[in-house]
């Protein structure tokens, strides 16, 4: 009976329109795997993944880095099962990056409001360096002015899903990124 049901919902899900199709991201990814490599030539480079969201996004990344890194997580909470900000952001972690070249790894540049207390947050710990890439950023207005160095996608303002992203923690699986609304 289970089982029926997640199918369903799985059939459900496919049928919703395909904003970003795996082989785009591929690509993209790809293109800023090298860029980035470009620009950490000759520093050792360590990645800020901020979970849940950007999980897939940063195992994709790092296979197509030709520099050495290391990889870390934080985690960043500020969506509670609706599609709507509470504003509320909470960040978890146990990083020590002073000295170091932090790149954070986001899934979406929504308000902003997540990257910028991750910047602050961040910052407080003197790295070397300390950029952002975010694999989408929507086009939103009144958005807070964070420098977002990296970013794969320029989508409109819909709620998306997949590659990582979700809605009350489902379709994270999702290899594309499709519309839920
Ligand atoms: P911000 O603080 O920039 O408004 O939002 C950042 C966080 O909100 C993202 O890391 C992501 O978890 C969530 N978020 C924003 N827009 C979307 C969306 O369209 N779909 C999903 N699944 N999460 C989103």
């Amino acid at each position: 009976m289970n089982s029926v049901s997640s199918n369903e919902e799985k059939t459900d899900i496919y049928s919703k329109e395909v904003l970003i199709s795996r082989e785009e991201i591929n690509s993209r990814v790809e293109q800023l795997g090298r860029e980035i490599s470009q620009d950490y030539q000759g520093r050792e480079l360590h990645l800020v993944g901020v979970l849940n969201g950007a999980f897939m996004f940063l195992a994709d990344l790092v296979r197509h880095l030709s520099i050495p890194c290391q990889i870390c997580f934080m985690q960043a909470s500020s969506y509670k099962d609706q599609q709507v900000s509470t504003g509320e952001v909470i960040l978890m972690h146990n990083l020590d990056l002073s000295g170091k070249n932090v790149l954070v790894v986001e899934d979406i540049f929504d308000t902003g409001l997540t990257l910028k207390h991750i910047r602050e947050d961040l910052n407080m710990q003197k790295p070397a360096s300390l950029e952002i890439c975010a694999l989408l950023n929507k086009r939103i207005p009144d958005k807070v002015a964070v420098d977002v160095k990296y970013i794969g996608f320029e989508i409109e303002d819909r709620f998306v899903v997949g590659y990582g992203l979700d809605y009350a923690e489902k379709y994270r699986e999702l290899p594309h990124i499709s519309c839920l609304d």
